[in-house]
């Protein structure tokens, strides 16, 4: 097993100004000097100085199988010099099988599948689909969630660190359910949770006027802090949607493609007798080409009046990528692969951060996992450990992702789902090392 590179400056100035020079201030860039990855390969990137890094955020959680799979990179290259756009106003194969091959998946009776370019916009038609179905702009989301950055999928986000001042044309009210271990609900055990959840979703159920056209939710939240309620919750809620005609919408943008482990989708861990009536899906199916989607009853996704098309969404050369993606998860079990070497790195991390008082949780099911820190000594989230645990994940060669409500301070770790036990186990070595030196420094 080779060391993990401990790095060196990784920066570069110039390009650095370019970037704030051109675009937009809120676009959210990591690290204090920020890194340019230039190529990976596995489980590994490496920056523009040299230095390589075990990805443990794969692209926010976009990388799902490897970097530089051949498979992939192949399907795209043959397609490209084929032909690299058609449209949707015309016969697309690679398009049909993607959507056969995701339907049936599903679970979804009768589904159809629209493509999109991206996880916003997947949400955003979805949303459009509920409203359009139901007759109603009014629509449940969950506190703490992450939908996307569009019009539309910023006025279901309940995470107002991304979630900016707007006038969303959606009459939203929130719901509890996603954080666990902070709020209202959090002495109460996990039916008791559930109970004060379906209790809440009743509520406000009662204070509308009716005409709720859907709820929208992730399984595990994702930029939240991969936080989520207890499992059943969802199956709870659903009694109740289904008693008042509100459509569930499973928003699997990362939980989807097994990344959980147990489940090919986040919403099956949650005991729901059948499928969401729609699920979103984007990130890891195009392990980094841009592909996001909706899957839909066909009572559901055929109530537009109006016609359509998506001028990018379902292009050959993504839609090729996305079926060698698929095919090379499926054919190595990599949903197997994160259930096996996901529990043994919950379990290696927790058992190594067990003493360090900064670490408040280490939770997740397979290769979803957050770690909740806090001020050491105390219960206060800290956001400044987070960021510290960041910059020293980097320096020993990991990276990382952060997350949680606002004012919190939770890492995230989602590798690749082809990640090997021996990376598990260094990342492990080179986290614990990283949440030490910053349990020292704040105390
Ligand atoms: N939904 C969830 C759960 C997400 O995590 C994200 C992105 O992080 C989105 C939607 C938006 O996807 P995209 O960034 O592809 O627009």
């Amino acid at each position: 097993m080779s060391e993990p590179t401990t790095t060196t400056t990784a920066v570069h100035p110039a390009l650095l100004d370019r970037h704030r020079a051109v675009l937009p201030d809120w676009l959210a860039l990591y690290y204090r000097r920020p890194i340019e990855l230039t190529h990976g390969a596995g489980r590994h990137v490496w920056d523009a100085e040299g230095n390589r890094y075990l990805d443990f955020f794969g692209g926010i959680l976009t990388t799902m199988t490897a970097h530089a799979l051949p498979e992939v990179a192949d399907a795209v290259a043959e397609q490209a010099t084929r032909m690299l756009h058609s449209s949707t106003l015309y016969l697309n194969r690679p398009m049909v099988e993607l959507a056969e091959r995701i339907a049936a998946l599903s679970g979804i009776p009768d589904a159809r599948v629209f493509f999109t370019t991206s996880g916003t916009e997947a949400n955003d038609t979805a949303l459009l689909l509920a409203t359009a179905f139901r007759r109603s702009n009014q629509v449940l989301a969950m506190r703490n969630g992450y939908h996307g950055r569009s019009f539309s999928a910023v006025g279901v986000t309940g995470n107002s660190g991304w979630a900016p001042t707007s006038l969303s044309p959606l009459r939203t009210l929130y719901v509890h359910g996603g954080v666990r271990t902070r709020g209202p609900f959090a002495e109460l055990d996990d039916a008791g949770f559930v109970a004060a959840c379906v209790a809440d979703l009743r509520d406000l159920l009662a204070q509308t006027r009716g005409g709720v056209a859907a709820l929208i939710a992730e399984p595990v939240q994702g930029v939240g802090g991969f936080t989520s309620g207890p499992d059943g919750l969802l199956a709870a809620f659903r009694e109740v949607l289904d008693e008042h005609g509100v459509l569930w919408i499973s928003d699997e943008v990362q939980t989807g493609w097994g990344r959980t482990g147990d489940h090919f989708w986040g919403w099956q861990a949650h005991g729901a007798s059948g499928p969401p009536d729609m699920l979103t899906f984007a990130k890891g199916i195009g392990n980094g080409m841009s592909i996001g989607g909706v899957v839909a009853r066909a009572e559901v996704m055929n109530c537009l009046d109006a016609n359509s098309i998506s001028t990018f969404g379902g292009s050959p050369v993504t839609m090729s990528a996305g079926l060698a993606n698929l095919g090379y998860l499926l054919e190595h079990d990599l949903p197997g692969n994160a259930r096996r070497v996901g529990g043994l790195l919950i379990e290696r991390l927790r058992a190594a951060t067990a003493g360090l008082s900064v670490v408040r949780e280490v939770r997740g099911r397979g290769l979803m996992i957050g770690v909740e820190l806090v001020a050491p000594g105390t219960d206060e989230p800290s956001p400044e450990a987070a960021a510290l645990a960041l910059e020293a994940a980097r320096e020993g060669g990991v990276l990382i992702g952060r997350g949680g409500p606002p004012g919190s301070g939770v890492l995230r770790i989602a590798p690749p789902l082809s990640l090997t036990v021996a990376e598990a186990e260094q990342g492990v070595e080179v986290l614990t090392r990283a949440l030490a030196t910053v349990d020292s420094r704040l105390r």
